[in-house]
C-alpha cells in the first residue's frame, strides 16, 4: 500500500494560476506563494456581494477512535466527486498544526486518492499563517511583560494574568513556566504557561473575523488579565491592538491550493475543535461560497465538538446556514464504540458494530435536532465484509437516514459519486429548518447545560467552586450573553474518553471557564482536556526524515 506522502507526490500538480482561473478571480486578487500556493485577496467577498452564495456542505462524523474516521478524506473526495458530475465546487477546509504532525496524525491533508497538495509543505509551514498567529500571540506576552517592567501604569495585578504563550508544538514541559528570572534588568518574575498555537484566541479571532477593522476589534478586545480590584484589564487599555492586527495581515487571506483532481481547495485557519471552536476561517467560507456554487466545508472531531460550535458559534457570526451535513462513520471506529479492540478490527464482527451503531445514532440526532438535513458516509475500509456494509445500511434506511458508501481514499472523486448525487438530491429537497440549538439570552449555566444534555446526552452539568464564582464575574462584566466554547475529550460524549458508544447518565462536569472576549465566546473547560498538548511515546515525527535531494519522507 502507498503511503499519502507517495500518492500525493504522483500527483503533476497545475500551476495555480489556472486552479484560480476556473473561479473568475481577477489578477490584482490574488497572489502567489510559489508555483502551487496562492493568497485571495479580502477585498473579493466585497465585490462579489451580490453573489448568490454557493451551497454549503458541512461534514462531519461520529467521535474518532485509534480506527480512524477519514472526514478530511471524505471532504476533499466528496469535492472531488462534485466537480466530477460538472458542479463547481470549491473545498474549504483547516490548516494542519504541527503538534498532531509531529505527534500522532503524521498529516492532516486527507487521504489516499482524496488529498490537498501539495501535500508536504500544507502539513509543514505552509503560507506561514500559523506562525504569524504564535508571533502575534507572543508578542503580547512581551508587551505585557514590558508593561509591568515600565511601571505598569495599568495595574495589572500579576498573578492575575490569564494571557499564556504560545507554540504550535506538543511540548508539555512548557504547560507552567516561570518568566522574568534573572534579576532586576530581566524583568518581574511571575508564572506564565504556553498553550498550544491552535488553541489560542487569536486563532479563533483570526478564524471569526470578517474583516481587518474586525479584526482590530476583536484584538483589542482581549481580556490579557485582571486588577488588584478584579476589573480586567484589555488589549486595548495596552493600545497594542494595531500592531497585533499588522503582525496578522497576510495571516487573514485565506490560501488556495488544489486536491489531487485539480479542485481548488481554501485551506485557512486551523483551531483545534475540542480546546477550541474547530472550524476554519469565516472569510475563506464566504470567499468560497461566493466563486463556487457548492462548497464543502469540515468541522473538526465528532459533531458534538467541531460541528455543535460551528453551528451554535460559527454560523451566528458568519451568518451561514448549511444546505446539508455529511455524517461520516467507518465501520472499524463503530465496532470500536462496540467494545471491540484494535487488534480485532480486521474480523467481521456484527454484534460489536451493532452496539456501536449508537455512537452514530447519537449524532444523527445532534444534526437533526439543529434542523438540518443529513446523509450518512460510510468510508470504506478493505476490511469491510458486505454483511456489515449492509448492515449499516439496513440500520439507516429503517430510520430513514439516506447513507452512501465512499471510496474516495481508494479511488479518489469518483468513489464518492453516490454520495455526491444523495447530498445534490438532499440540497434539492431544501427541507433545512436550521436554527441554534440555544438562545445567546440564556444565562452561561443555561447554554452549558443545554450543550451537555442535548448535544452529549448527558444527564446534567456540575460546576467547580471556581466556576461558579467566574459566572458571578463574568454576568457583572457583561459576557453572559456570549455563546460557550466547550472544551471537552474528542473520544466520548461525556467529558471521559474512555465512555465510549453512547454513554448515558453522566454529569459534565465544568473545571473552570475561560472569557474569549475578543473571539467572542466563553470557553468551558470540562473533565481532564488540556490547551497544551504532550507527545505520545513514539511521536510520528520518529519516522520522518528528508533525503540528500530534499525529498520528504514518513508524512502520512
Ligand atoms: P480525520 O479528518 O477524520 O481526522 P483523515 O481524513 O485525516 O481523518 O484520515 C486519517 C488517516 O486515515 C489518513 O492517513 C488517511 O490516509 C487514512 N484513511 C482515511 N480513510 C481511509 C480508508 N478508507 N482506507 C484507508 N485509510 C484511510
Amino acid at each position: 500500500m502507498q503511503s499519502d506522502l507517495a500518492i500525493a507526490n504522483q500527483v503533476k500538480l497545475k500551476p495555480i494560476h489556472e486552479v484560480i482561473e476556473r473561479l473568475n478571480i481577477r489578477e490584482d486578487e490574488w497572489e502567489p506563494y510559489g508555483h502551487y500556493k496562492a493568497k485571495l485577496s479580502l477585498d473579493l467577498i466585497d465585490r462579489l456581494a451580490d453573489k448568490q452564495d454557493g451551497k454549503l456542505i458541512l461534514v462531519t462524523s461520529i467521535n474518532p477512535t485509534p480506527a480512524g474516521e477519514g472526514k478530511s478524506t471524505v471532504s476533499v473526495g466528496l469535492g472531488q466527486a462534485l466537480q466530477r458530475l460538472g458542479k463547481k465546487t470549491v473545498v474549504a477546509l483547516r490548516e494542519p498544526s504541527l503538534g498532531p504532525v509531529m505527534g500522532l496524525k503524521g498529516g492532516a491533508t486527507g487521504g489516499g486518492y482524496s488529498q490537498v497538495v501539495p501535500m508536504e509543505e500544507i502539513n509543514l509551514h505552509f503560507t506561514g499563517d500559523i506562525h504569524a498567529i504564535t508571533t502575534a500571540n507572543n508578542a503580547l506576552s512581551a508587551f505585557i511583560d514590558n508593561h509591568i517592567f515600565q511601571g505598569n501604569t495599568c495595574g495589572i495585578d500579576t498573578r492575575r494574568i490569564t494571557w499564556k504563550r504560545v507554540l504550535d508544538l506538543n511540548d508539555r514541559s512548557l504547560r507552567e513556566v516561570v518568566v522574568g528570572l534573572g534579576g532586576v534588568k530581566q524583568g518581574i518574575p511571575r508564572q506564565d504557561g504556553f498553550n498550544i498555537t491552535v488553541a489560542s484566541e487569536i486563532m479563533a479571532i483570526l478564524c471569526l473575523a470578517t474583516s481587518y477593522q474586525d479584526l482590530r476589534e476583536r484584538l483589542g478586545k482581549i481580556v490579557v488579565g485582571y486588577k488588584l480590584d478584579e476589573t480586567p484589564v484589555f488589549v486595548r487599555d495596552l493600545n497594542v491592538q494595531g500592531a497585533l492586527t499588522l503582525l496578522l495581515k497576510e495571516a487573514l487571506k485565506p490560501n488556495l491550493v488544489q486536491t489531487i483532481e485539480g479542485v481548488p481547495a481554501i485551506i485557512h485557519g486551523g483551531p483545534f475543535a475540542n480546546i477550541a471552536h474547530g472550524c476554519n476561517s469565516i472569510v475563506a467560507t464566504k470567499l468560497a461560497s461566493k466563486v463556487a456554487d457548492y462548497v464543502v466545508t469540515e468541522a473538526g472531531f465528532g459533531a458534538d465538538l467541531g460541528a455543535e460550535k460551528f453551528l451554535n458559534i460559527k454560523a451566528r457570526v458568519g451568518n451561514l446556514t448549511p444546505n446539508a451535513v455529511v455524517v461520516v462513520a467507518t465501520i472499524r471506529a463503530l465496532k470500536m464504540h462496540g467494545g471491540l479492540d484494535k487488534q480485532f478490527l480486521v474480523e467481521e464482527n456484527l454484534s460489536a458494530l451493532e452496539k456501536g451503531i449508537v455512537n452514530l445514532e447519537k449524532h444523527v440526532e445532534t444534526i437533526q435536532a439543529f434542523g438540518l438535513p443529513l446523509v450518512v458516509a460510510i468510508n470504506q475500509f478493505g476490511t469491510d465484509t458486505e454483511k456489515e456494509i449492509d448492515f449499516i445500511k439496513s440500520w439507516c434506511a429503517r430510520r430513514r437516514i439516506e447513507v452512501s458508501l465512499t471510496t474516495v481514499w481508494a479511488n479518489g472523486g469518483r468513489g464518492g459519486e453516490e454520495l455526491a448525487r444523495q447530498v445534490l438530491a438532499t440540497i434539492e429537497q431544501d427541507n433545512s429548518s436550521f436554527k441554534p440549538l440555544y438562545d445567546l439570552s440564556a444565562s452561561i449555566k443555561e447554554k452549558m447545560t443545554h450543550i451537555a444534555k442535548q448535544v452529549y446526552g448527558a444527564k446534567g452539568i456540575e460546576l467547580s467552586a471556581v466556576a461558579e464564582e467566574q459566572i458571578k464575574l463574568f454576568n457583572k462584566y457583561g459576557w453572559d450573553k456570549l455563546p460557550i466554547c466547550m472544551a471537552k475529550t474528542q473520544y466520548s460524549l461525556s467529558d471521559q474518553p474512555n465512555l465510549i458508544g453512547r454513554p448515558r447518565d453522566f454529569i459534565i462536569k465544568i473545571r473552570e471557564l475561560r472569557p474569549s472576549i475578543g473571539a467572542g465566546f466563553i470557553v468551558a473547560m470540562t473533565g481532564e482536556v488540556l490547551t497544551m498538548p504532550g507527545l505520545p511515546k513514539e511521536p510520528a515525527a520518529l519516522k520522518m526524515d528528508l533525503d540528500d535531494q530534499g525529498r520528504a519522507s514518513g508524512l502520512f
